[in-house]
């Protein structure tokens, strides 16, 4: 249905409302160079329901282009949203969807005293309040680690300054230029219509001038519950302007989503569905695990909230204690592993952490097996999060000792398991687009080369260099992948060790004097633990838990030949 708000200083809006009367209500609010369309492909992936209203912001599509500059200012803006809402939804809160400029007028809405007890949720997509981005700035420029994200900002918000040219912005649009740059950018329906992209430049003149600053350097926060879903690849609003806003949201989540500025044309079902999710909740749903993922700074309660954690080897030593890590940060878990009891114990021990955690028995090395469990978890779990890849068994021996049947084994677990574990969960989480995190767990051993360990440091070497090519493959994707290289911790991996090229009571011996070095070394799981989930956290190459590891990470790199001199078998 189609109607008309006329506003208090007499601009007629055309408003469409879609949905029965008394269903919870979504107002969508769209940006420049669009109009109400841009909203089509979103409105066809919404669920039943519920109330949608898209409405021509003034400037635009059918409803009236006012000819004075001063009828474009924010105050104006978020009045015209006001009244849209009061005007659909007088007894009853709404839901509010804004994209670019769409969502600039609803964060100014919001700040002020328009939309007071109106507003249930708000989802903004890539529009930053201009009173929090004009702070982001100037406090960006003073602490060394955001100094790039602003220089980066500025680089791609240059465009306003043109736009705030006379003439040549209305001309670049007439003659199609500034059409076909948009249309290279985002080819998807509905194209921008010249009109609206004219009259719209209002937007930019009226409101980004020197002045302004001045009196927008204190935002009121925003206390309504806030959804951000922020496009990666966005060339004009990047990431860090749209998501650094614990100190000013206190009920915020972040989502960073794949695409571009006009992801909302590009792909309106994700963005259908993530809204729809949010609102969803707000109404009274259960919170998902992708809303809990998304929780941010005074919503947080552990670092980890709602993700979901694959362990590999999680029964026992360095597997275990990253379980046990992850569950203590609100992580919830899966564990794998071939020790069936220790396997129940550690799942017992999660449990007293308050998450939730399912067990598989299955072997790393089984292509089969590691099918059928990547499957079944995604399956009634959902895509994890993050995956450690830690299974894992030790070989000593000189390689002249090795058996071809020993080499098979070592590796079919330490790097077949790892690479199952890679290949066939990456492309769920590529999939989902909402990021990830693999872990590997390689070795010190694997940066030096040595002749006690021989096999073991080849296969931890292929499992580092995967690690660092895979994520070179997946930097685009925002799946992160981290190898941890440990040294000498004292866990249960000697028992598991064989020693080629000796008898059994040889291996006995061998495996009592390996482990009585490993327990006088005193290095725990739990520090390998903690160096995970700062991998996962920080998104780090490579991390090098414990002294030994570090020091041989250092020397191999930067004295190879010593390290080579000292480790060469007399
Ligand atoms: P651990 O023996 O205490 O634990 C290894 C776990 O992996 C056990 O629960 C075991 O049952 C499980 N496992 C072994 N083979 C498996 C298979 N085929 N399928 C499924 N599960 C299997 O040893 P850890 O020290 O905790 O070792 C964990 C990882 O850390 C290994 O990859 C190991 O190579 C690596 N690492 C250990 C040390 C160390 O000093 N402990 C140093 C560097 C790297």
């Amino acid at each position: 249905m189609r109607t008309t708000v006329t506003t208090s200083d007499g601009v007629e809006l055309s408003v469409r409302v879609r949905g029965p009367e008394q269903a919870p209500t979504l107002v969508c609010v769209h940006g420049y160079p669009d109009n109400a369309r841009l909203w089509d492909g979103v409105l066809a992936e919404w669920p039943d329901g519920w109330r949608v209203i898209t409405y021509d912001v003034r400037g635009a599509g059918s409803s009236d282009r006012p000819r004075d500059r001063d009828a474009y200012h924010l105050d104006r803006l978020a009045e015209d949203l006001r009244e849209v809402v009061d005007a659909v939804s007088p007894g009853r809160p709404v839901h509010l969807l804004g994209h670019d400029w769409g969502s600039i007028q609803a964060w100014h809405a919001l700040e002020g005293p328009w939309l007071d007890g109106r507003v249930a949720s708000f989802t903004s997509i890539s529009g930053p309040s201009l009173a929090h981005a004009f702070r982001w700035l100037r406090a960006g420029w003073l602490r060394p680690r955001s100094a790039a994200a602003v220089s980066s900002q500025l680089v791609r918000s240059s465009y306003i300054g043109f736009f705030r040219t006379p003439v040549l912005p209305e001309l670049a649009w007439r003659t199609g230029v500034a059409t076909a740059l948009v249309r290279r950018r985002e080819p998807a329906e509905p194209a921008p219509v010249t009109a609206d992209a004219v009259a719209g430049l209002d937007l930019y003149r009226a409101n980004m001038r020197g002045g302004q600053a001045r009196d927008r350097a204190r935002p009121r926060p925003v206390t309504v519950p806030v959804q951000v879903l922020a496009p990666r690849a966005d060339p004009f609003v990047g990431v860090p302007l749209q998501t650094e806003l614990e100190s000013w949201v206190p009920n915020l989540r972040v989502r960073r989503i794949p695409g571009s500025h006009w992801v909302v044309r590009a792909d309106p079902a994700r963005v259908a569905s993530a809204a729809a999710e949010f609102a969803a909740y707000v109404e009274g749903a259960a919170e998902t695990r992708a809303l809990k993922r998304a929780r941010r700074g005074t919503l947080r309660v552990g670092r980890f909230d709602g993700r979901l954690v694959v362990v590999t080897g999680g029964a026992n030593g360095i597997g275990r204690a990253t379980a046990l890590a992850f569950a203590r940060e609100g992580a919830d878990l899966v564990l794998a592993d071939i020790d069936a009891s220790a396997l129940a114990e550690t799942a017992r021990a999660v449990r007293d952490a308050g998450v939730t955690v399912v067990t598989h028995h299955v072997d790393v090395a089984d292509a089969g097996a590691m099918e059928r469990f990547v499957e079944e978890v995604v399956r009634d779990c959902g895509v994890p999060d993050v995956v450690v890849n830690n299974a894992g068994i030790g070989l000593a021996g000189r390689v002249l000792d090795t058996t071809e049947d020993e080499w098979r084994r070592l590796v079919d677990v330490n790097f077949w398991g790892v690479l199952h574990g890679c290949r066939l969960f990456a492309p769920h989480m590529v999939e989902r687009g909402e990021g990830g995190h693999l872990v590997n767990v390689a070795s010190m051993a694997a940066y030096l080369p040595n002749p006690m360990l021989p096999a073991y440091s080849t296969v931890k070497a292929a499992v580092l260099m995967l690690s660092e090519s895979l994520r070179a493959e997946l930097a685009a994707t925002d799946v992160g992948v981290s190898a941890v290289c440990p040294g000498f911790v004292d866990t249960g991996i000697v028992g598991a060790t064989r020693f080629a090229g000796t008898d059994e009571s040889e291996q006995e011996r061998r495996r009592q004097r390996a482990q009585r070095f490993y327990t006088a070394r005193k290095a725990r799981p739990e520090l390998v633990a903690r160096d995970v989930l700062r991998a996962v956290e920080e998104d780090l190459p490579v991390v090098t838990p414990t002294v030994e590891a570090k020091a041989a990470r250092l020397a191999a790199r930067w004295t190879p030949g010593l390290v080579r001199a000292a480790l060469r078998r007399r």
